[in-house]
């Protein structure tokens, strides 16, 4: 049951540098007993070792790396509700029903999200905003028009906007966008190391570096074996080992993708556009962007089917430059200069929609790979859903995300 070891980001992410992205874990791990053992302690793992804590689980989570290192250092963190794939054309590929519930439970999880960082006390610089979807090469205004009607016809806070709106509002010349409440932005790093910080409080253990490298399945539970031969004896086992992912999920209905990151040097505070909604466009290849708590724009995109670490971290300055032009470009008059670069893998789904289900063929074992870049938002459903499983009830949207 080994993980991939592919080095799955590259460069300096800004949260690096960041206070309160380290959770104190132990080191030494003797023979383990506990009700869930959770495998990979990033933001999907903090989530689901933190709704199993809440509840009273008795819960291990063990790292091979440092807690909160992996792919969510990497994370621009733009909390959105809006998948990669819109209302309408998830629709058209899944059914009416099935999209309008994806939509509004992720609708639901940015809340939930928000809710726990608050209930919590979590100091991860946690701001809602509104985001707004610019029209593109992929979806131009008439599209965006549909889908904002959509939205609005099935609940959702999206209002379409003119040309003339978006550039008297944003100064921003397209042919329209779509305005959303209900989004958010975050420090990656710090909400995962507050969420494992809240469930080591109510009792979780966190071990760390320890690899899993083997799962022995039995009657009642599992043991999980690690590199130095150590046994985690469990009932149940969440892999949220992120994208290293466990051997056995469907290849054929996700794709390792490379993508880039930049975080400028921070501006005056009146050189950012109103609200600092999130900014994102319907475009291949697409830009998007956001403001950070120290008057940073945060921008990524880029993506390409790059597969090798080597190559996709050869290309990040060229990437990071052309981040750098597009926002010049979308933000004119102002003096905006490159301080970050970074990369990282990450799966695309053709439905934008994330793999969060029972483990083919490993019993006991639930696996969790939050595919688009919606990841962080299905990571606090992964979380309800694996709570519904741990407790042998069945979260009534998990069909949903299989
Ligand atoms: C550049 C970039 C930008 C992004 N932007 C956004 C965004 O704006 N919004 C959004 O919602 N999402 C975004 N995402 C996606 C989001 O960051 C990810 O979905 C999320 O961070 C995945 O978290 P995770 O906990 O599942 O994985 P990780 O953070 O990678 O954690 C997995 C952990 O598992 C451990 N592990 C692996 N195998 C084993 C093993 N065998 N034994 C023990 N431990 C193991 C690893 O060491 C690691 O610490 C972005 C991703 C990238 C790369």
């Amino acid at each position: 049951m080994p993980t991939p070891k592919k080095d799955l980001r590259g460069g300096r992410p800004i949260w690096a540098d960041t206070p309160r992205i380290d959770v104190k874990h132990r080191s030494r791990l003797g023979e383990e007993k506990c009700d869930v053992a959770v495998v990979g302690a990033g933001i999907s793992g903090a989530l689901v070792a933190l709704a199993l804590a809440e509840r009273g689980h008795d819960v291990v989570v063990v790292d091979r790396s440092e807690p909160c290192r992996g792919s969510t250092l990497a994370s621009t963190a733009m909390i959105q509700f809006e998948l990669d794939t819109s209302l309408t054309e998830l629709a058209d590929q899944k059914g009416a029903a099935h999209a309008e519930r994806a939509y509004l439970r992720s609708f639901a999880a940015v809340k939930a999200l928000g809710d726990l960082v608050a209930r919590h006390d979590i100091k991860c610089a946690w701001k809602e905003r509104q985001a707004l979807y610019l029209a593109g090469n992929e979806h131009g205004w008439r599209a965006l028009q549909d889908e904002a009607e959509y939205r609005k016809r099935i609940g959702l806070p999206s209002l379409f906007l003119s040309g003339t709106e978006v550039a008297s509002t944003y100064g921003i010349q397209r042919t329209g966008a779509i305005i959303s409440e209900g989004a958010a932005e975050v420090n990656p790093a710090q909400l995962a190391a507050g969420c494992l910080r809240a469930a080591r409080r109510l009792g979780a253990r966190l071990y760390s570096p320890h690899e899993v490298t083997k799962v022995h399945p039995h009657a009642r539970g599992l043991d999980l074996e690690t590199a130095a031969g150590i046994t985690i004896s469990a009932r149940h086992a969440v892999f949220t080992t992120g994208y290293a992912v466990i051997p056995g999920l469907p290849r054929d209905k996700f794709e390792m993708v490379s993508t880039w990151a930049i975080a400028t040097k921070p501006l005056p505070a009146d050189a950012f556009w109103p609200n600092r909604c999130l900014i994102w466009e319907a475009a291949d290849p697409y830009l998007y962007m956001r403001a950070t708590w120290d008057n940073r724009i945060v921008a990524g995109g880029e993506d390409s089917k790059l597969k090798s670490p080597e190559r996709r971290d050869e290309a990040t300055p060229v990437k990071a430059q052309r981040l750098l032009a597009k926002v010049q470009k979308l933000l004119p008059g102002r003096d905006i200069k490159l301080d970050y670069a970074w990369a990282g893998a990450f799966a695309d789904s053709p439905t934008g929609l994330p793999y969060l289900a029972p483990a083919p063929d490993l019993e006991h074992c639930f696996a969790v790979l939050g595919c688009g870049g919606n990841g962080i938002t299905f990571s606090v459903i992964a979380a309800e859903i694996v709570r519904a499983w741990a407790e042998g009830k069945t979260d009534p949207d998990a069909k949903l995300f299989q």
